[in-house]
Formats: structure tokens, C-alpha cells, sequence
């Protein structure tokens, strides 16, 4: 396995691409992170590609 990441910075974050579900804008999270914020309107989403309302979690 020492071999498998050659390339990067050792790091082994996977990225899922979502589309904010406000403004349509693409969106990259990280799979350490539970929500990103989009950066064209500032709404949360989250990693399922919904709106995140502030509750929960
Ligand atoms: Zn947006």
C-alpha cells in the first residue's frame, strides 16, 4: 500500500462533489467533513446534498 497514494501529500481524504441545492453552484467535501459551505452564496450543505438548516448534528 506504500505506493498507492504516490503523488498527493500522503494524505487519504476522498472528495464528493455536490451541487449546491441553492444556487447550483459545484461544490467539493472532503470525507472528513460533514458539511462545506458554498463559496458563490454561503449556504451550508450538506454531504447529502441537502440544505443544512442549523439543527441537528
Ligand atoms: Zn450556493
Amino acid at each position: 500500500m506504500s505506493e498507492h497514494c504516490a503523488g498527493h501529500e500522503g494524505r487519504d481524504l476522498g472528495v464528493t462533489e455536490i451541487v449546491c441545492p441553492n444556487c447550483g453552484a459545484d461544490l467539493e467535501l472532503f470525507s472528513d467533513e460533514k458539511r462545506v459551505k458554498c463559496h458563490v452564496c454561503g449556504t451550508w450543505v450538506n454531504k447529502d446534498g441537502t440544505k443544512y438548516d442549523g439543527t441537528g448534528d
